[in-house]
């Protein structure tokens, strides 16, 4: 039981939060918030109810989310089964190449029969069973990291049925909008681009270039309709999902900027594909080395297509990871040089230059972080009190709660939400907060998010008129 004060302040924290609809009885948010209050007060937050509320409650968006990170083994299976591929009992890749020595090559139904080979798969496919099993494991951030080559050729061939699954599973969990980083930018690779020190001239005689390119163009036009056939029947009045291609950060210069190039044009041309992401292991040597490089190819292509959002991943770096120099200018570069408008991860916020400057700079211009408390915890062994997320807080940074990869992480985004209510002092206002923040952070169009916003009033009415039927 909390304390008589404390009790007293909460009660008026609740009742200065949501106004009474009249003298005497208590409105169904009130309730909400005061079974909400009893799961976290007291000695230790009551985790199995939180799961219970959470799994339930209207979670808005989730505006951090990897497709092909966010499916399970068990789905990539399925289609591993019906492609009449098999996996490769030593690289535990998935084999889709039919003619290949299949020697070593187990197929969906031998791997079904053998209890200890299919948990083996998962291991190498998920983080599944990393702490509490003892076997020649890899650093868990490169465990993490590698799992994504070994399902990506049937993650990139079933999309239309994975957005289906993906959809299904946030409807079942009362998630009305997803963001997804989906497939990978189109690639042109340039050895001479790649063979001098970019500046302005460089970037705009290599950008002519590529739009002179049959193959960029081809790649600019195939990925969009991909983006078209595969999302047939996902939006409808109850979900909506919208797309970012991404770069992978620890190519080459010329690849890099090529997926840039072709990445905005995709996104300028074709409404359902909002922003183009950054993504791959941070702390790589490449990724470090040309991560300054990355942000002056963002604002060069960003003057050329302005109306195209930024949300890119930046900071997602722990103290002894990289050297300390290495942690003092990707949050702030990604915002002052390249212009993003959300900042994925922020991880490595305390360890930056001008730290206060920053902070002011995104609670003044209402850019968010998305955090992801699941994935920093295993990527970089960062949680609790060490995680940067109070002092954005403590600073007004606006941020919203978000699930990077359920598919390796075998998480949810009801689960991060659990998380962050018991490991930080919250209330149902900040919760239910945090839930239209994801709307309203979201990079989809003025009437679409206006649409969800209402639909999610509607959701939130029937969540808290159900918590205080049961609540009687
Ligand atoms: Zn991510």
């Amino acid at each position: 039981m909390p304390k008589p004060l404390t009790r007293l302040l909460l009660a008026a924290a609740i009742s200065t939060a949501f106004a009474a609809p009249g003298a005497g009885a208590a409105s169904n948010a009130e309730i909400t918030a005061r079974h909400f209050a009893s799961l976290v007060s007291g000695p230790a937050p009551k985790t199995a109810e939180l799961a219970l509320f959470f799994n339930n409650m209207p979670k808005g968006a989730d505006l951090h989310h990897h497709y092909s990170g966010s499916i399970y083994a068990e789905q990539y299976l399925e289609w591993v089964d019906k492609l009449g591929y098999c996996v490769d009992k030593t690289t535990w890749s998935v084999q889709a190449d039919k003619a290949a020595d299949r020697k070593n090559c187990a197929t969906v139904a031998q791997l079904e029969q053998d209890p200890v080979a299919y948990r083996e798969l998962l291991h190498k496919w998920s983080t599944l069973d990393f702490y509490n099993h003892s076997e020649n494991q890899l650093a868990p951030d490169l465990a993490f990291f590698t799992t994504f080559p070994r399902f990506n050729d049937v993650a990139s061939t079933n999309g239309n049925d994975g957005q289906k699954r993906l959809k299904e599973r946030a409807i079942a969990e009362n998630v009305g909008y997803i963001e997804t980083v989906f497939e990978i930018a189109p690639i042109t690779f340039d050895a001479e681009f790649d063979g001098k020190l970019s500046d302005e001239a460089g970037f705009a005689a290599y950008l002519a270039k590529l739009e002179a390119s049959p193959a960029f163009n081809k790649g600019v036009a195939d990925y969009s309709a991909y983006v078209d056939s595969s999302s047939a029947g996902i939006d409808d009045d109850n979900f909506t999902m919208r797309y970012q291609p991404f770069v992978l950060r620890f190519l080459s210069p010329s690849i890099v900027f090529s997926q840039m190039a072709a990445g905005f044009k995709i996104a300028s041309q074709n409404p359902k594909v909002v922003s183009v992401n950054i993504v791959g292991a941070e702390h790589y040597p490449v990724s470090m080395r040309d991560y300054k490089l990355h942000m002056r190819m963002y604002k060069f292509l960003s003057a050329k297509y302005p109306k195209v959002k930024l949300s890119l991943h930046a900071g997602e770096l722990a103290l002894g990871q990289v050297p300390p120099e290495g942690l003092k200018f990707h949050i702030a570069e990604a915002i002052d040089v390249a212009g993003a408008k959300r900042i994925g991860h922020g991880m490595d916020i305390a360890h930056e230059s001008q730290p206060l400057a920053i902070l002011k700079k995104m609670r003044e211009k209402n850019i968010p972080v998305e955090v992801n408390l699941t994935s920093n915890e295993f990527i970089l062994g960062v949680k609790g009190e060490a995680h940067p997320l109070n002092i954005y807080r403590k600073y007004g940074v606006p941020f919203v709660l978000s699930s990077d990869d359920t598919g390796v992480s075998r998480n949810t985004l009801s689960n991060e939400y659990v998380l962050f209510a018991s490991r930080y002092k919250t209330s149902y206002a900040e919760v239910k907060k945090l839930s239209y923040d994801s709307i309203r952070y979201g990079f989809l169009a003025e009437a679409d998010k206006q649409r969800l916003l209402k639909q999610l009033d509607a959701r939130f009415t029937k969540f808290e008129a159900d918590v205080a039927t049961s609540s009687k």
